[in-house]
């Protein structure tokens, strides 16, 4: 049994971002950049002004004083007019400050008079212009590699002139559920069956960080249906099994896996709840094409993503996939859900791109409203509500109890041996 740490080390140590992807600005948000972005364009791109109201010298203009109306200027024409101390021009905000002009004047600070405007306020240089580049200057970065894609981002590439935007490749999931007693939602239950919960889950948690879950399965635990339903899910970048990975009889998810030539890279981790997890992998043999074996029989070789139906990859991209990671997830509801926040979610993350800043999860810190301790020897997550600045614990605390997560939105992590007092601060991780 390894460290949850440890365990996350070798994970992330394993997975290697897939090949980067331009994709239309309207399907990249919470994506990450697959590359470093520099401003094409200052912002502003031209002087301009911040508020409907009159263009002016600021040197001529003192409260009380007229100053003529020669001309109109709109937003989105030049019209090309200069102004001298004495004139005004009427000006509406995000129009380009005329020629000679040096500051706006605000339309509820002067009163009009038929061809002439006279000031209620004094004008200083710079009033209610905005100057070119003081938002953004040409060649600033905007946007680094591996920084995820939010929606004000997408809003400033867009003002920037991008319509594509270049992010981390599409990840693949596969999802398998194991278990003879599991039942599809919406069909008449025995006694000693239960409904499958586990995939509506980690389909979730999947969508929740953009993944594409390409295939769910249940299947009993027997050894031919496993083995073909894991043939077909390790077609995937990605393999996520539910349930088998323990050490009863009917486990025999790891069995399988090494029969289909899989390594497994972890097996049982010290994280309660989710002891059993396993992390593996596997090389996906092709058979060789003309083009990579010219003698028609070749060495080894291994499948390339599925390419036909994504994007091409960029060039100079990450390597191209060379199989498929798996993620065995104990049964146990809470189990799989605290195993995928823990594992599986920074690893999607990273294949996607993500930064090391961006794999972990949202942190705050709150209130302990409750004692804690921790006497076991493995990691604890702790589940319960961050509300008002505080930690409360909701429902039991065992893996089997859906009812408490579903009313959690945090949780706390308590290292072997710690305990946490009433009023304490701590750190939570959110996932709401
Ligand atoms: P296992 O990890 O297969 O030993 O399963 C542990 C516990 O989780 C058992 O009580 C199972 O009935 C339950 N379980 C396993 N898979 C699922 C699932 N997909 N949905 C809900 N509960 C499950
Ligand atoms: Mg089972």
């Amino acid at each position: 049994m390894i460290s949850e740490e440890e365990a996350r080390r070798k994970i992330l140590e394993t997975i290697q971002p897939l090949p980067a992807r331009t994709v239309s600005l309207s399907r990249a948000l919470d994506c990450f950049s697959g590359r470093d972005l520099v401003a094409r364009l200052p912002m502003p791109g031209f002087d301009n002004s911040a508020m409907d109201g009159y263009a002016v010298v600021a040197s001529s203009c003192r409260t009380g004083e007229r100053l003529r109306v020669i001309g109109e200027q709109p937003a989105g024409v030049d019209r090309g007019i200069r102004i001298s101390p004495g004139e005004a021009a009427r000006i509406f905000t995000g129009a380009p400050m005329p020629v000679g002009a040096d500051a706006v004047v605000m339309q509820e600070d002067i009163t009009r008079d038929g061809d002439e405007i006279v000031l209620n306020v004094d004008v200083n240089p710079g009033d209610f212009v905005r100057q070119r580049g003081c938002d953004l200057t040409e060649g600033q970065k905007i946007l680094s590699k591996g920084e995820r894609i939010r929606a004000a981002t997408l809003a400033l590439l867009a003002s920037q002139g991008f319509s594509e935007v270049t992010i981390g490749g599409e990840v693949d999931v596969a999802i398998v559920s194991t278990g003879d007693e599991l039942l599809k939602p919406g069909t008449k239950i025995k006694h000693g069956q239960i409904y499958e919960s586990n995939s509506v889950l980690l389909q979730s948690l999947l969508r929740c960080c953009n993944a594409t879950v390409q295939s769910v399965e249940n299947c009993p635990d027997d050894q031919h249906s496993l083995t073909e339903a894991l043939k077909r899910g390790i077609r995937h970048d990605v393999l996520i099994i539910s349930g088998g990975v323990s050490v009863g009889e009917h486990d025999i998810v790891k069995s399988t896996l090494l029969s289909l030539g899989a390594s497994i890279d972890i097996w049982r981790v010290a994280i309660k709840p989710g002891k059993p997890f396993l992390f593996g992998r596997v090389a996906i043999p092709i058979v060789p094409s003309p083009q990579s074996s010219p003698s028609g029989r070749g060495g080894p070789a291994f499948a390339k993503p599925r390419l036909g139906r994504r994007e091409v990859p960029d060039e100079g991209s990450a390597a191209s996939r060379i199989g498929c990671f798996i993620f065995g997830l104990p049964g146990n509801p809470v189990s799989a859900f605290v195993t995928f926040l823990q594992f599986v979610r920074p690893a999607v993350l990273k294949m996607m791109s993500a930064s090391d800043g961006e794999l972990g999860p949202t942190k705050v810190t709150a209130e302990s409203d409750v004692d804690l301790h921790n006497e076991g020897e493995r990691v604890h997550y702790v589940r319960g509500r961050f509300e008002d600045g505080k930690f409360l614990t909701v429902g039991r605390q065992e893996s089997h109890a859906l009812f408490g997560l579903s009313q959690s939105n945090a949780l706390l992590r308590l290292a072997p041996g710690e305990s946490v007092k009433k009023g304490v601060v701590v750190e939570l991780q959110l996932w709401d």
